[in-house]
């Protein structure tokens, strides 16, 4: 099978792998104690550019704003992207690692939040310093130019649009491919993806709601935007169960729903924001205009003074794996890792501005997933049918076990690179 070609220098590279474990541990602990916001990844920026000095790449810092970008040029063959996302979440951690995050800062509004690494993109940065220092020390059994890039800004979906924003296609060569990856529930030690759609689409909107404040006892001077945005709530959840094939998905979801400060007044105005999630551009397009024409007939069904606002808060694209790329690096990984450590998953509702880069460089892009539970723990939630009690990304709990998802990370980046440039 052409994908155990692979194997001899993948396995050779990564037969060092042993030797840096013990540094990339330390690395991923100081990493995930000292998170950073989005946009304002300087520590963890600093740290990447430093390692991959080290290991000999030309370094370029401060794109799109914290964004790091190392190239090592190894001669002729096709250029590999490879990019890690750096920043964390304002989220108090709740882990109770000895190495947790007790970390609090200023998010962009000026209020104090406390931040902690609970999506895992500290993985991902020691992922990919592991791999581009492999990469390099093995520069004999490989040709072609790799490109590192650390991004800023995922969880706000502003980091690989201000890369890009900031010259990222001028300034460094075209890609042949871009690949990234991202830890998530699923076993220690495995790794999932396919070709076609793997994140989610999403759309944020908010939406404020106007009526006419009045006394409590007086509901008939009021135009009651309490009621009104109940009733928004409601209807909008016919979008997905009414509106959307069964053979298509999509996710809204109402995350705020704000109203009125006292119990005996009816306030002017409510506030809405939501969430949308679709797999598809037409589908996406369609639960879009569903929300506005919802909104608008609620408010005018109320009677209400003026028009809702309607203001898009951010929005990911679909992410969407090239299907040649995808098998190629489908098959290099089977042939590295024995075939039960590579599962297949459908696209998860989950979002991610990796999608970015492919789309720009009009270039195929790879994405996939990492187990970072422990097996045992994931077996067990398996078997009894609770593996919606395990924490997942985001949530305060979310901790994945050190070995050996640090190492399969590494292995897999390594792996798929090399399905290129080997
Ligand atoms: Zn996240
Ligand atoms: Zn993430």
């Amino acid at each position: 099978m052409a994908a155990h070609a692979f194997q001899p220098s993948a396995s050779a590279i990564l037969g060092n792998m042993s030797n840096l474990l013990p540094d990339l541990e330390t690395l991923y602990k100081d990493i995930h104690a000292h998170p950073e916001l989005s946009m304002q990844e300087t520590r963890t920026a600093g740290i990447a550019a430093a390692r991959l000095a080290e290991a000999g790449y030309e370094v370029t810092t401060a794109v799109g704003r914290t964004g790091v970008v190392g190239l090592l040029r190894n001669g002729q063959g096709p250029t590999v992207m490879l990019r890690a996302d750096m920043d964390a979440l304002p989220i108090a951690e709740d882990t109770g690692l000895p190495y947790a995050s007790k970390v609090t800062t200023k998010d962009a509004d000026g209020k104090t939040v406390p931040v902690g690494h609970m999506c895992g993109h500290d993985m991902h940065v020691t992922w990919l310093v592991g791999a581009a220092t492999l990469l390099s020390q093995a520069r004999a059994v490989w040709k072609g130019t790799l490109m590192v890039v650390f991004q800023p800004g995922e969880e706000t979906a502003q980091g690989a649009r201000a890369m890009i924003d900031d010259g990222l296609l001028k300034r460094f060569p075209k890609p042949d491919v871009v690949l990234g990856q991202h830890v998530m529930l699923g076993p220690s030690g495995t790794v999932a993806g396919s070709s076609g759609p793997i994140t989610s689409a999403a759309d944020s909107l908010q939406i404020r709601l106007f009526g006419r404040g009045a006394h409590g006892s007086m509901p008939q001077a009021s135009i009651d935007p309490v009621v009104m945005a109940a009733s928004v709530v409601l209807r909008l959840q016919t979008i997905v169960s009414r509106e959307v094939a069964a053979t298509d998905a999509a996710v809204v979801t109402v995350g705020v729903l704000q109203a009125g400060t006292k119990e005996n007044v009816i306030p002017d105005e409510a506030l809405i924001k939501l969430n949308v999630r679709t797999f598809d551009a037409s589908v996406r397009k369609h639960v879009l205009a569903a929300i506005e024409r919802i909104v608008n007939a609620e408010a005018e069904a109320s009677g209400a003074p003026r028009k809702p606002e309607i203001t898009p808060l951010d929005s990911y694209p679909l992410n969407v794996n090239d299907e040649a790329a995808s098998n190629r690096v489908a098959e290099a990984l089977r042939g590295y890792f024995s075939a039960d450590r590579v599962h297949r998953t459908g696209p998860a509702p989950a979002s991610e501005d990796f999608g970015c880069f492919g789309t720009a460089w009009q270039a195929p892009s790879v994405f996939w997933f990492v187990g970072g539970t422990d097996p045992q723990t994931y077996a067990e939630a398996k078997a009894a049918g609770r593996l919606n009690d395990l924490p997942v990304n985001h949530s305060p709990k979310f901790a994945p076990v050190l070995h050996p998802t640090l190492e399969t990370g590494i292995e897999a980046l390594v792996v798929g690179a090399l399905a290129w440039l080997a």
